[in-house]
C-alpha cells in the first residue's frame, strides 16, 4: 500500500483549518511556532514510511512523551504501576487537580498531567539521569540519537510549572509520590520538551501497532501490555475529548499541546499528524482532522470502516 498521494491530498485539504484555534502560549517558548505548519507521516509494520507537508520539521512533543514514559515505566515496573495510577478517562482538562482530592492522590490515568507526574516519579527512582531516560528510550526506538530535548522549551515550561508543582505536591501529601518535587519537575519538563518530527514519531510509536515489537528482535513490551496501552490511548489519550476522538477517528490516539497527534492502527501502522493551533481541549484542530480523514479514507478504524 502506498499512502503518499493520500497523505498529500489530506494535507492540502486540512491546511485551511490551521487558521482556526490558538497556539499554546501558557508555555511561552511554544507561542512562536508558526500556526500554518502542517505535516503527516505514516509508518507501517512492514517497514515503509510515507509523509507529506511539514513531516520532517521537529516540534515539541509535549504530552505525546507520556506515551513513551508510560511504556518505559511499564518495562521497568510491570503491572505494579497500576497501583499508583488509574485507567479511567478523567473528563477534566489535562492539568486539572479537581479529582485528586476525592481519589486520594491517585490520578485517573497516565495521560493527564497528574498521572504523567506519577510515571515521571517512577522513572526518577529508577534512573540516575531521569531527565534523559525518556529521550534515550526514544533513541532506542528509533535506532538513532538525532532526537534531542529543546532546552529553551524545557526551561520555559519549568519556569511556568506552578500548576504541575501544585499537582505533584498534592499527590505527595497523599503518599503517591516518593521523590523530590523539584527534580521530578525538571525530568517531566525535559521529557515534554523532546522535539521530534511526524516521521520520527510515527516510527517511534510503531511498537504499539505491532504487539510491542519495535523491529525484528526488539521487543519493547509484551503483547498484552502493548494492547492495553492502546486501550488507555483510546479512552484517555485526547484528554476530555477522548470519547469524541473514538467517535470521529476510531483509533487509539495520543495528543500533545505542541499540536501533535499519534494514532495507532493495530497490526497495520502508526500515524502522526502535526499542526500547532489547538481547540479548547488542547488538541490540534488540523492534525485531528488529518488523522480523521486518513482513518476514514483507509477504513482503518478499529471498529470497522466509519
Ligand atoms: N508539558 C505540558 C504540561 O504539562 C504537557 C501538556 C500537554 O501536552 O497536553 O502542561
Amino acid at each position: 500500500m502506498d499512502y503518499r498521494e493520500l497523505l498529500e491530498s489530506i494535507v492540502a485539504d486540512v491546511r485551511a483549518l490551521t487558521a482556526q484555534g490558538a497556539v499554546a502560549d501558557y508555555i511561552p517558548a511554544l507561542a512562536n511556532v508558526p500556526r500554518e505548519r502542517c505535516g503527516i507521516a505514516v509508518a507501517t509494520v512492514g517497514g515503509a514510511v510515507f509523509s507529506a507537508g511539514d513531516a520532517d520539521v521537529p516540534f515539541s512533543i509535549q504530552s505525546i512523551s507520556k506515551l513513551f514514559a508510560l511504556a518505559l515505566a511499564l518495562q521497568r515496573e510491570g503491572d505494579d504501576l497500576w497501583r499508583r495510577v488509574g485507567r479511567e478517562p478523567s473528563g477534566t482538562p489535562f492539568n486539572s487537580l479537581v479529582l485528586l482530592e476525592r481519589e486520594r492522590g491517585i490520578p485517573r490515568n497516565p495521560f493527564v498531567n497528574a498521572g504523567a507526574l506519577v510515571i515521571a516519579d517512577v522513572l526518577c527512582r529508577r534512573y540516575l539521569q531521569p531527565e534523559r531516560a525518556v529521550l534515550e528510550f526514544v533513541h532506542r526506538l528509533l535506532g538513532s540519537t538525532h532526537v534531542a530535548i529543546d532546552a529553551a522549551v524545557a526551561r520555559s515550561e519549568r519556569l511556568h510549572s506552578d500548576r504541575n508543582a501544585a499537582i505533584a505536591h498534592f499527590m505527595k501529601s497523599f503518599g503517591n509520590l516518593d521523590g523530590d518535587v523539584a527534580q521530578l519537575l525538571d525530568a517531566y519538563c525535559a521529557q515534554c520538551a523532546i522535539a521530534m518530527s511526524c516521521r520520527d514519531l510515527a516510527r517511534a510509536a510503531l511498537f504499539l501497532a505491532a504487539d510491542g515489537v519495535q523491529s525484528p528482535g526488539i521487543a519493547v513490551l509484551d503483547a498484552p501490555a502493548a494492547r492495553r496501552v492502546n486501550a488507555v490511548m483510546l479512552t484517555c489519550g485526547a484528554y476530555d475529548a477522548s470519547g469524541d476522538y473514538a467517535w470521529r477517528i476510531g483509533l487509539p490516539t495520543k495528543t500533545g499541546v505542541g499540536g501533535g497527534i499519534v494514532a495507532i492502527a493495530p497490526g497495520r501502522l502508526a500515524i502522526c499528524a502535526w499542526s500547532p493551533a489547538l481547540d479548547a481541549a488542547g488538541n490540534s484542530i488540523a492534525a485531528a482532522a488529518a488523522v480523521e480523514r486518513f482513518a476514514a479514507a483507509t477504513g482503518l478504524s478499529i471498529f470497522g470502516a466509519y
